[in-house]
């Protein structure tokens, strides 16, 4: 603690810096860079400071506001009556303070509280009327939020119309992702190499604060409505009525919710769910404490950040020390390399944990984590295990330095880490771990176009055994796939004979479709048009590749790497043994002819299929794009053309005949 006003004043000054910097990543960015409880001890130094030398206090402090603001994109919506934040209470002695100051506050008056977990997501305002949803908002500052309806309506357990038409109702309630959701998104994002969330709050508040709401859907959220904002036309006594109206009207209400009239009965109750919650789907980081009158609520009333008549008590992170076995690798199905520590088994958070992921290597370098050590572990947001740090005062000196294979775990391949990134990938093309992902991308329409082998027939030829690399496509006979289940005789001659047309494709599909990292369509096709045969690319050096048109080092590095493993090699010998091996038809030069030219086509062409001419137009350094618009340059307009046609020519914009086409051409 400082000692005179003018230290005082300079650490204030440094922790509001710091506050605000935390409250940036944590509200506006979703993505916190330290925990929860160092950010709270940071908030407390800041509070008894400004308690102590109350001339530091500013309108500014971060004690004084509510930490959100709206985010580009979103529309501001300002609420009726503000949304604020809840004081903490840390232990039982600052419960029973909380206590004493209500009491103080309400001489000689009875006083009830109900008690309710305190979830971990983040706060929404529902506003109906006359019983309809009409908008949906984040916290934001306290005074005005971002209006995120579309993402809420997307939520199951939001009703869109209440049971009963009440004329206005603004409600309050938190929006969550459960453990579950949770645990699968991080997983997903990982194996995929993307930053991850660090607890459930920040999943849920990066979910709704996105623009589309189809991911929103797609994440599953859920909301517990705790309380009302604004309302007409409603007469309740006490806050456990609100929940119990609030449930008769639609709203998913929190069961766990008790009265209580007395503290003794409730401080034990808190001090029981500090276990009981590791029970639930969803993580609770506390309990609200909230007086039960809202005639006493209202007399109390409210500080600038939070109400006087309610309290959060926010339970410690449980940690643990164990001991590192060893550091295992998973290649996930992108094929990220992904260590983890395969620990002691400990029971931390409601489970025996054995096993915490380490990220990458970046993460075991930077804590110093080794093959022996002593670690202390806790649970992300309660739920994923992470090794906070190592206990250096505990090692032997047995402890063994760890560093990523060079070959992959799963199948032998090589393993490459691009400059610039944190993830360790491994370049086998028929890597059992990521052979679902690398067929469906082999698959997929803009690579070999094979209709009908989408994941659900790509997962029953894998689990049948029937393909272990791409090559294999190329050999499934009838009997093969017509014994699959749910695969009827009509769809197996169809699969098959999409398996044989896809022989025909171009070079430039097929080197997109290998999946080499960082070789999008485009420089597929640089490449094809260069090499001209898939042979000649496989020989091509690092050195040489570099000096292609658009092919940077990084592009260069990647495909040497994939080449240079063996494995990929034969599965490419393999490919043209089954007749996948399209040449270029001459070696092409280069042309920049179209570059920056746009065409549609429409209608049926005599000399090309779709695929023929888009290919052309692409080598040429054109771009061929499905609908018409002023940006368009050119419509090639063959039999039977469609509305596309029409539109160009109230646009007035050149239109090519098929012959006038070759000729701008030049085939
Ligand atoms: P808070 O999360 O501590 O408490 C207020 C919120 O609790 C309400 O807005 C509401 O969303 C929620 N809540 C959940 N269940 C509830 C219920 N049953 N009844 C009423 N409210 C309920 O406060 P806050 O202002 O949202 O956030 C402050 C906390 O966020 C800090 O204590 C800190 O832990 C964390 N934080 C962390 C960082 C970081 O960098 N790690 C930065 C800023 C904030």
């Amino acid at each position: 603690m400082p000692h005179n006003q003018e230290q005082a004043r300079e650490r204030a000054e440094q922790l509001r810096k710091e506050i605000e910097r935390h409250n940036y990543h944590y509200y506006v960015l979703d993505n916190p860079v330290v925990s929860d409880a160092q950010y709270d001890k940071m908030m407390r130094e800041l509070e008894e400071l400004e308690q102590n030398y109350p001339a530091l206090v500013t309108p500014y402090s971060p004690t004084r506001r509510v930490g959100g603001k709206t985010r580009e994109g979103f529309t501001s919506v300002r609420h009726f009556t503000p949304m604020l934040s809840l004081s903490n209470a840390f232990d039982e002695k600052e419960l029973r303070d909380f206590d004493r100051r209500v009491r103080q506050a309400l001489p000689g008056e009875e006083v009830s509280y109900v008690v309710e977990p305190k979830i971990d997501g983040l706060a929404v305002s529902l506003y109906y009327e006359n019983g309809l949803l009409v908008r949906g908002a984040t916290r934001g500052d306290g005074e005005a939020g971002e209006d995120i309806t579309k993402n809420l309506r997307t939520i199951r357990s939001v009703p869109l119309r209440l049971n009963r038409p009440v004329p206005g109702l603004e409600v309050r309630g938190e929006a969550y992702m459960s453990k579950e959701a949770f645990s699968r998104l991080n997983g997903a994002r990982e194996e995929a190499g993307e930053p991850l969330f660090a607890n459930p709050r920040n999943a849920a508040a990066g979910t709704l604060r996105q623009l589309d709401p189809k991911v929103t859907a797609s994440r599953q959220l859920g909301l517990f409505v705790y309380g009302i904002g604004y309302s007409a036309g409603i007469e309740v006594v006490g806050h456990a009525e609100v929940l119990q109206l609030l449930k008769e009207l639609g709203f998913k209400v929190n069961p766990r919710f008790r009265l209580f009239d007395d503290m003794a009965e409730l401080i034990p109750y808190c001090r029981e769910w500090q276990l009981r919650r590791f029970a639930l789907s969803y993580a609770v980081d506390g309990l609200v404490i909230k007086v039960n009158s809202l005639s006493q609520q209202r007399r109390l009333g409210a500080t600038i950040k939070s109400p006087r008549w309610a309290i959060a008590f926010k339970f410690p992170p449980e940690q643990a020390v164990t001991g590192v076995k060893d550091i295992s690798v998973r290649v996930g199905r992108t094929g990220v390399l992904t260590p983890t520590a395969e620990l002691e088994p400990v029971r931390l958070a409601g489970t025996t944990v054995s096993r915490a992921t380490l990220h990458n290597e970046d993460l075991i370098r930077e804590k110093d984590i080794r093959i022996g050590d002593k670690v202390l572990v806790q649970k992300a947001g309660d739920i994923i295990p992470e090794v906070i740090s190592v206990l250096p005062e505990e090692r032997t000196g047995t402890e063994a330095v760890w560093s990523m294979p060079s070959e992959c775990p799963s199948c032998g391949s090589l393993v490459v880490r691009a400059e610039g990134e944190a993830a360790a990938r491994c370049t086998g093309l028929a890597c059992p771990a990521k052979l679902h992902e690398s067929l469906i991308h082999f698959a997929s329409r803009n690579a070999m176009d094979i209709t009908g082998l989408g994941p659900a027939v790509t997962a029953q030829l894998l689990a049948a055994g029937l393909v272990r690399d791409p090559a294999d496509l190329y050999h499934l006979r009838y009997e093969d796939l017509a014994a699959l289940e749910r695969l009827g005789a009509k769809s197996a001659r169809k699969l098959l004979g999409a398996i044989e047309e896809s022989k025909k494709n171009s070079l430039a599909r097929l080197i997109f479709a290998l999946g080499i990292r960082h070789v999008g369509e485009r420089s597929a096709g640089i490449l094809a048009g260069h090499y001209g045969s898939l042979e000649a690319l496989v020989n091509a050096g690092e050195d040489e590749l570099v000096n292609l048109p658009e092919i940077g080092p990084k592009i260069a590095s990647s495909i040497a790497a994939f080449f240079a493993d063996q494995r990929n090699r034969r599965v490419i010998e393999k490919l043209a043994g089954a007749g996948v091996d399209p040449r270029e038809k001459e070696a092409r030069k280069e042309s920049d002819l179209l570059t920056g030219k746009t065409f549609v086509i429409t209608g049926t062409l005599a000399g090309f299929s779709r695929r023929e001419a888009k290919e052309l137009v692409e080598r040429l350094g054109g771009k061929v794009s499905s609908g018409v618009s002023r940006a368009t340059d050119y419509v090639v307009v063959g039999q039977n053309p469609g509305s596309k046609y029409d539109k160009a020519v109230s646009l007035g914009i050149n239109i090519l005949d098929e012959k006038e086409f070759k000729e701008l051409t030049g085939v």
